[in-house]
């Protein structure tokens, strides 16, 4: 099984940022000027419980309607992020009641799902198996890094205790800039759709074919006779995560790596794996989770 297209291009987006309609500091417009000088194919504009603009191109970048909804339940918040949503999802109000009706209104409304920075959130493992129809988690998201706000942008811990559970959730990196200095355009996810549109990059999520990073590249992933092997841009180090907590050949590190690969446990004991790339300026590049 491979999970890449061998001959189709990855689309470069964000799937989360704020403008002066919420609490960032740039117009949308900025925003999207800031995100086209970052190379974006796409981006999503999500302003706290405003809707943004529906699809549209500014120049060759691809603006998709977006808006972050926010809960706070005992001990914790949750924050869902949707995009591609129509104009009738706002007065839906159905997005209000609950995490689950807001999930289930946003693709009721033609748009997709995403739960926001787990870490952040302080999100518990019991909250993130009870939600269904996510498309994604935030597997790092910027904002929620320092020196914007403490030091919990990643959360891969906390989605591995999740998937070790039994649910797995895709992966976006994403930035939720607000003040533009310096978060926008360090975690993104790049999407191998057909062609850059909001059907063809809805279509490609659905289907799990993308990967989020900071810098480097997959180039493609491949399940055969147990083994998962990995082809990417130059890396310092390739990781190989499971719900096993221990497993041989986990982790390969050398200079320049381009090709890796891995065993996965017989039996059964190993449910899923999933692949870390690291660079050598401490970049990373996350797979999504591969169910076995
Ligand atoms: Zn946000």
């Amino acid at each position: 099984m491979r999970l890449f297209w061998e001959d189709r291009p990855f689309w470069k987006g964000n799937f989360h940022c704020h403008s002066t309609r919420s609490d960032g500091r740039h117009s949308p417009e900025e925003v999207a000027k800031i995100y086209q000088a970052q190379g974006h194919d796409f981006l999503v504009i999500t302003d706290h419980r405003k809707l943004s603009e529906q699809a549209h191109f500014m120049d060759a970048m691809l603006m998709l309607p977006g808006m972050e909804m926010d809960f706070m339940l005992p001990a914790e918040a949750l924050h869902i992020v949707g995009f591609g949503m129509s104009e009738e999802f706002m007065s839906s109000k159905g997005w209000l009641i609950g995490p689950q009706q807001c999930i289930d209104a946003m693709r009721r409304y033609g748009g997709r799902a995403i739960v926001a920075h787990p870490a952040w959130s302080l999100n518990t493992p019991d909250t993130l198996n009870g939600l269904r129809n996510a498309t994604a988690a935030e597997i790092y998201n910027t904002f929620s890094g320092t020196p914007w706000n403490g030091a919990r942008a990643d959360s891969s811990g906390i989605l591995d205790v999740a998937a070790a559970h039994g649910k797995l959730y895709n992966y976006v990196a994403s930035d939720d800039s607000h003040t533009y200095t310096g978060e926008a355009g360090y975690s993104y996810t790049m999407v191998q759709a057909e062609e850059l549109s909001q059907q063809s990059l809805i279509d490609a999520m659905d289907a799990g074919r993308f990967y989020c990073t900071q810098g480097p590249r997959f180039e493609q992933i491949t399940v055969e006779d147990g083994v998962v092997s990995v082809q990417c841009s130059p890396v310092e180090m390739v990781v190989f995560y499971s719900n096993l907590v221990w497993s041989q050949g986990r982790c390969l590190s050398g200079k320049d790596i381009r090709n890796a690969s891995y065993s996965i446990a017989g039996g059964g004991a190993e449910t899923f794996v999933r692949v870390q790339l690291v660079d050598h300026e401490g970049k990373s590049a996350w797979s999504n989770p591969i169910a076995l």
